[in-house]
């Protein structure tokens, strides 16, 4: 077979700082490790060793850590098809009735793709989000009416059948990993386990940095706007909170240009709007 190889599969221009994840690098050179070292090596390899790829990945850990951020970075390092995003509380409400066919019909150009090229087909990723919505603890699931085993089902049927195809990756994603039925977690399933932490302060530079990179090029970031420190003041925000607060230092500067008591009428020079230090405390407090 053709399996591909370590140029097939990951790009000859990837370079991690290009994929603006910040503070993540540990946890992502353990995913690719963990998950998909094994297919960067020639055809053979791994089945010598009795082995089999990983098909299935849980990311866990606090809300907007930047799971979906990797999730979808991931698929752009490797030569994948574009990832496919599921819900897992939109599978069981606006499907009703057709969820387990939906579960099917993610799988299924993964699967026409693999009968017609097999081993040379560029890998498929699904990201299963809100994964402890349908796959809570057995006896603490359900609404009664049978919906959640049935998608339950369909995609352990799906993911223990991808054992001939080699081109599906399908990563989990939850906060709350200790609601996950433990049948999920074992070999064959969502075999990987990768834990998203809050970023620490060096992780929080680099993601205002990256979040910051587009103001600096325009101009607009304040001289006096210290990264660093906004850094030691942002202890136990997460990815996401970094971001909301820089969107709300921008509301500061807009609005330092709307004239008090109105709600349309701009004052000063607003031509040349600076995000500066003082924004950010104003957004921070
Ligand atoms: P949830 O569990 O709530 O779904 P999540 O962990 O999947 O959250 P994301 O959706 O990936 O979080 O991130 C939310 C937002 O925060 C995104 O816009 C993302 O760009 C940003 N973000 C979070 N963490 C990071 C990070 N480490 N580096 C860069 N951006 C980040």
């Amino acid at each position: 077979s053709t399996r591909p190889n370590a140029d097939a599969i990951i790009r000859p221009d990837f370079k991690f700082e290009d994929l603006g994840i910040g503070g993540l690098d540990k946890e992502f050179t353990a995913i690719f490790r963990r998950a998909f070292a094994s297919r960067i090596f020639p055809p053979g390899v791994i089945e010598k060793m009795g082995m089999t790829h990983v098909k299935g990945m849980l990311l866990y850990g606090p809300p907007g850590t930047g799971k979906t951020l990797i999730a979808r970075q991931i698929g752009k390092m490797l030569n994948a098809r574009e990832p496919k995003i599921v819900n897992g509380p939109e599978i069981l409400s606006k499907y009703v009735g057709s969820s387990e066919e939906n579960i099917r019909n993610l799988f299924k150009d993964a699967e026409a793709e693999y009968k017609k090229k097999g081993d040379s087909s560029a890998l498929h990723i699904i990201i299963f989000d809100e994964l402890d919505s349908v796959f809570k603890q057995r006896g603490s699931r359900g609404d009664g009416t049978g919906v959640a085993d049935n998608v339950v089902n369909q995609l352990l049927a799906k993911m223990d059948g991808v054992d001939q195809l080699n081109n599906i990756l399908v990563i989990g994603m939850t906060n709350r990993k200790d609601l996950i039925d433990s049948a999920l977690l074992r070999p064959g399933r969502f075999e990987v386990q990768v834990e998203i932490h809050l970023p620490d302060e060096e992780g929080r530079l680099q993601i205002l940095k990256i979040k910051t990179k587009k103001m600096v090029e325009n101009n607009v970031l304040g001289k006096d706007v210290d990264l660093q420190k906004l850094a030691e003041l942002t202890k136990n925000f997460s990815g996401a909170e970094i971001e909301g607060l820089i969107k709300s230092a921008g509301s500061f500067a807009l609005n330092k240009h709307i004239k008090v008591g109105t709600l349309g009428q701009l004052n000063g020079d607003f031509s040349n709007i600076i995000i500066d230090m003082q924004c950010f405390l104003n957004a921070l407090e």
